[in-house]
């Protein structure tokens, strides 16, 4: 492997582990493909990165400050396009990194964005929904000067929602003194959202569940599947899945997971979760580790919660025949080779997970329009996407002996180049 460390540049604030790892799949592929160095070099960085102190008055009339970030990895394509994420281990590292990572997914996908990522320090949990509105509201007049539907358009991500989003939109129409749906997607349908947008990372992941199944030649009736996480991601994904012919098997959440080997009754579990607020304790089912059921023997194992969960350390102990990542980042780079090694084949997040920020992509374009459509010829637009993306990503895989997810990084790096390279070097 490359290691581009160029004397003039020093090391940056954001080079942390979570960064390096990103940087380093992207000199694998850069070094494979041949790509120009002074290419390469621009796109290991963010073009920039914000950060902001967050005051918010809180319930109790105390004024406690958080941090927030917004980095902008590239917007040689269109405007930047990422999730806003609230989680105590939220940096600048990782900002960066999901930055980058939502370049080459918008690439990948053919949709006309940059790749962008901010996120707050914070233990949302802790929060009233009051607070959590100030919060969102003081972030957002903190960064409103990247914001815009030609500039930035936020999503939500972990433990930020549609809520979210209405307010964040809301905050900047306000600032600019008029009604402005498109600078966020993911919104509520009532104030411009899309249908089928709450369901599309979801959808999209079981769509490449189906695929990779297919791709694999898996032939058993009904392929089972591990689903750690139990959000907005993994839910639908476990939902979408058992409508079909599938046998979820283990689901889990941050509390722990549940296992039963004749299937889990997934409608049942909702309400379930709906009530309860986790899934342990769920009738007729096991308790299992969030670790140990990584390790269950299944078809398909899908990581939709945190990254860094599939690494060296556990890799070897997989017995699933295929990943598909939900999450973002949730394979080491490490992980990923023994993986492939072993015969086990990875769909990569910047594939697998890509459903959201398409109809995200639907949803800015019907904004710019005032012209909506339905939920049919959103799922379908959205499968025609994934279809054209997964069949890309499958047939360069063969051609080529690239793993998946190198395959789907050079797709997308490609695209790029090429565009950098027409649009040439300002000034
Ligand atoms: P979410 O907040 O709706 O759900 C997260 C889930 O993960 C919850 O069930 C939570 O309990 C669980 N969880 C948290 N910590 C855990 C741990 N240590 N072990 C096991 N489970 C844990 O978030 P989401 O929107 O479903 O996002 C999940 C992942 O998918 C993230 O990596 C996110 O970046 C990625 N993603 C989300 C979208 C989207 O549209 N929501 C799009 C692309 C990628």
């Amino acid at each position: 492997m490359v290691a581009v460390k160029s004397v003039e540049r020093p090391t940056m604030e954001c080079e942390t582990e979570h960064f390096l790892m990103a940087q380093r799949q992207l000199d694998e592929i850069a070094l494979e493909m041949g790509l120009a160095p002074e290419l390469h070099e621009r796109l290991r960085y963010p073009k920039r990165a914000l950060i902001v102190t967050v005051p918010v008055r809180m319930d109790d009339g105390t004024v406690k400050t958080f941090t927030g970030y917004r980095v902008h990895h590239d917007t040689t394509l269109g405007p930047a396009k990422g999730g806003l994420r609230y989680h105590p281990e939220v940096n600048l590292g990782e900002v960066s990194c999901l930055a980058m990572l939502m370049t080459w997914k918008c690439a990948l996908m053919g949709l006309p964005y940059g790749g962008a990522k901010g996120g707050i320090r914070v233990e949302p949990w802790k929060l009233s929904q009051g607070e959590l509105e100030r919060l969102t509201r003081r972030y957002t007049s903190e960064i409103i000067n990247l914001l815009g539907p030609d500039k930035d358009i936020p999503a939500p991500d972990m433990y930020t929602n549609e809520q979210t989003m209405a307010w964040i939109m809301d905050t900047y129409s306000i600032n600019v003194g008029h009604t402005v749906p498109s600078v966020v997607t993911g919104k509520p349908v009532s104030i411009g959202g899309s249908y089928g947008r709450h369901e599309a990372t979801g959808r999209g992941v079981a769509f490449c569940v189906r695929r990779a199944v297919e791709h694999c030649g898996i032939k058993t009736k009904n392929p089972t599947v591990v689903v750690q996480g139990f959000g907005n991601v993994g839910a639908i994904t476990a939902k979408l899945l058992h409508q079909t012919d599938y046998k979820i098997i283990a689901v889990s959440d941050v509390h722990g997971g549940i296992y039963n080997p004749d299937g889990i009754d997934i409608p049942r579990l909702n309400a379930y979760v709906t009530e309860m607020g986790k899934v342990e304790g769920f009738t007729g089912s096991k308790p299992i580790s969030n670790s140990d059921m990584l390790e269950l023997e299944c078809d398909v194992l899908v990581p939709a919660a945190l990254g860094g969960q599939i690494t060296k350390a556990n890799a070897d102990r997989l017995r699933c025949k295929i990943v598909v990542e939900g999450a973002n980042g949730p394979t080491s780079p490490e992980a990923d080779i023994i993986l492939h090694q072993r015969g086990i084949t990875v769909v990569p997040d910047i594939l697998a997970n890509a459903g959201g920020v398409t109809v995200s992509y639907f949803e800015w374009v019907q904004g710019l329009m005032h012209l909506f459509w339905t939920e049919d010829e959103v799922n379908s637009r959205l499968e025609q996407i994934m279809g054209r993306a997964c069949d890309q990503v499958f047939e360069l895989s063969a051609k080529s002996g690239l793993r998946p997810r190198m395959a789907a990084l050079r797709i997308g790096v490609s695209k790029l180049a090429e565009a950098k390279k027409l649009r040439g070097l300002y000034p």
